[in-house]
C-alpha cells in the first residue's frame, strides 16, 4: 500500500514524467508465484492488450503472409490461441464497455442504432453504475491502470479514473475525431495522415497533457507508460488494461517503423504493436512476473475495409467492421501464462472478450456482481487446458438490433448489413433466417437452414428466451 501511494503522490506531482520508462534494471518480485501463500492464495496479474480495428488475418500466427509478427507469434507458441474468440460488438465503443463490464452493451445504454459510437459532442458515457471490471479487481487489492484509447466517455464523470483505474494516459476516443476544419477533405487526409489534422487530447488521468496528439508516438509511449506501471506494482497484483489506438485509421507508427513492412503502412503499425507486446512480455519475464500474469491479446472489432490497403484484412472471414458477419467481430485473440496455459495450444471453443470479466474475477477469487446480468463466462478450465468453456449462445447485436445468434457450429441470422461506407448498405431482413455451419463453412457462404430446420426453431426459441428477461437500458451515445 506504501508503494501504492508513493506511486500516485509521485503521478500526481510529475514526477513520473521525467524519469526513466523502461525497466531493464529492476530487482525481480521477491517471492515465488507457486509457493507464496499457496496455490489458493495466489491472484495472478490481468493483462489485457485491446486493438483497435485489427483484423483475424492481420498476424502471422493467424495466416498473414506478408506482416511480421514475430512477438506475436512467440506470444502463440508460449500460450493458447483462440480461433473462434469474438468481440462483443462490430464497432469501439459498445465492444469496449462489453469488454469492461462482462455484459452485452445494451444492457448498459452503450449502443445505439442512430450513433454507432460516442463522439466529441457526445453528452454520454460509460454510466456510474455498471460495474467494472477495473473496479471488482481493485476491490480486491489490485493496482490497476488503463493505457490508451478509452472511448467510453470523454466528460471528466466518465473517464477510467472514474471507473475503478487508478491511473490513466491515453486518448479519450478514436483518433480520427476532432477533425480540423483545413485538413484535407474526405479520405484525403487519411492517405497522407498529418497529426495536425485531428484535433485529438491526449491524457494523464483527467488532465489534457498534449493536444493534438503526436499519433506518431502513441504506440512506443502507450508501451513505455504500460511497463513503468507494471514495473512499479511488481510487488502487488495488477490490473493492466492497455487498448492500443492502432490500427485505426489515420494510421501512424515512430520513424523505427517507417516503411519496414512488406505490407506497407498498415503493417508497419501491426509491426510496432507486435514490438510492443514484446517489450510488455519482456517486461514481465525480466522481473520473473511471466509466471504470475495472465496476458490476452485481443481487437475490439474487425478490420475497416472501406480504407482498401489502409484497413486490415478478415482472412478467410466475411466483411469487417461495422458488421455482424464473422469478419466484424471474430478476433485474432492469443492468451499467455508460462506455467498455467499449456504453450502452443489451440482452444476452438466459443469465447468473447465479454467473457474476460467473469475469468480474471475467478482468477482474482472475487465474487461475480449479482445484482445484475452478465454475459460472461469464465475461461480458466479452458486456459489450463483442462475443460471447455460454458458458453453455449453468442448474440451479434448491432445498435439493438439483434441481428445474428451462434449457438456451437450454427450461426442464424436474423438480419444482415454489410459495412458501412460507399454505396447503399441497407439492412436486409431474413425472413425465414438463414443459417451457416460456421466449422465447416467460416465464410458463411452457404445457407443450409432449409436441411435443418431443427436447430432454426432451436435457436429461434433460445431467442425468444433471451428476449424475455432483456432489460436494455437507455442509449447513452444519444444524449
Ligand atoms: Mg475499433
Amino acid at each position: 500500500m506504501q508503494h501504492r501511494i508513493a506511486f500516485l503522490t509521485a503521478v500526481a506531482s510529475g514526477i513520473l514524467a521525467s524519469v526513466p520508462l523502461m525497466a531493464e534494471t529492476v530487482e525481480p518480485a521477491a517471492t515465488d508465484p507457486k509457493s507464496a501463500g499457496g496455490e489458493k492464495a495466489f491472484r495472478p496479474n490481468i493483462v489485457v492488450i485491446f486493438c483497435d480495428d485489427l483484423g483475424y488475418g492481420d498476424l502471422a500466427c493467424f495466416g498473414n503472409p506478408t506482416i511480421a509478427t514475430p512477438e506475436l507469434d512467440r506470444m502463440a507458441s508460449e500460450g493458447m490461441k483462440f480461433t473462434q474468440f469474438y468481440s462483443a460488438a462490430p464497432v469501439c465503443t459498445p465492444s469496449r464497455a462489453a469488454l469492461l463490464t462482462g455484459r452485452l452493451p445494451l444492457r448498459s445504454g452503450m449502443c445505439s442504432n442512430k450513433r454507432r459510437v460516442l463522439f466529441p459532442d457526445s453528452k454520454g458515457g460509460l454510466p456510474a453504475d455498471e460495474v467494472t471490471l477495473a473496479e471488482v479487481l481493485r476491490s480486491q487489492g489490485y493496482a490497476t491502470a488503463c493505457v490508451g484509447k478509452w472511448h467510453l466517455g470523454h466528460l471528466p464523470q466518465f473517464l477510467p479514473t472514474q471507473h475503478g483505474f487508478d491511473s490513466y494516459f491515453g486518448i479519450p476516443y478514436s483518433n480520427d475525431m476532432d477533425r480540423v476544419a483545413d485538413s484535407p477533405q474526405g479520405r484525403a487526409a487519411f492517405l497522407d495522415p498529418k497529426i495536425g489534422y485531428w484535433n485529438v487530447p491526449l491524457l494523464r488521468d483527467d488532465q489534457v497533457i498534449e493536444r493534438p496528439a503526436d499519433q506518431r508516438t502513441m504506440t512506443r509511449r502507450y508501451t513505455e507508460v504500460a511497463a513503468k506501471f507494471i514495473t512499479q506494482n511488481r510487488g502487488q497484483p495488477f490490473f493492466l488494461y492497455l487498448p492500443h489506438s492502432m490500427p485505426h485509421v489515420p494510421l501512424f507508427r515512430s520513424e523505427t517503423f517507417a516503411n519496414r513492412s512488406r505490407r506497407g503502412l498498415y503493417g508497419d503499425v501491426i509491426e510496432e504493436i507486435d514490438w510492443s507486446v514484446g517489450r510488455i512480455l519482456e517486461t514481465l519475464r525480466s522481473l520473473q512476473l511471466d509466471e504470475r500474469t495472465l496476458v490476452f491479446f485481443t481487437s475490439d472489432n474487425g478490420p475497416w475495409l472501406i480504407f482498401n490497403e489502409q484497413g486490415g484484412t478478415a482472412g478467410q472471414l466475411r466483411d469487417g467492421k461495422g458488421s455482424t458477419w464473422e469478419g466484424g467481430m471474430r478476433e485474432p485473440t492469443l492468451a499467455w501464462w508460462p506455467g498455467t496455459i499449456p504453450g502452443g495450444t489451440v482452444c476452438r471453443d466459443v469465447a468473447s472478450t465479454m467473457d474476460i470479466f467473469a475469468t480474471a474475477c475467478a482468477l482474482a477469487g472475487a465474487e461475480l456482481p449479482t445484482e445484475r446480468t452478465l454475459d460472461s463466462y469464465d475461461l480458466s478450465a479452458a486456459l489450463r487446458g483442462e475443460g471447455k468453456s460454458s458458453r453455449e449462445l453468442l448474440f451479434y447485436y448491432r445498435g439493438y438490433n439483434l441481428m445474428a445468434v451462434r449457438k456451437g457450429p450454427w450461426k442464424l441470422h436474423l438480419m444482415t448489413q454489410d459495412a458501412y461506407g460507399a454505396g447503399a448498405r441497407q439492412p436486409v431482413k431474413h425472413d425465414p433466417p438463414i443459417l451457416y455451419h460456421l466449422e465447416r463453412d467460416p465464410s458463411e457462404r452457404f445457407d443450409v437452414a432449409a436441411g435443418h430446420p431443427d436447430v432454426v426453431q432451436a435457436i429461434l426459441a433460445d431467442i425468444a428466451a433471451h428476449r424475455e428477461r432483456l432489460e436494455p437500458a437507455e442509449s447513452q451515445l444519444e444524449l
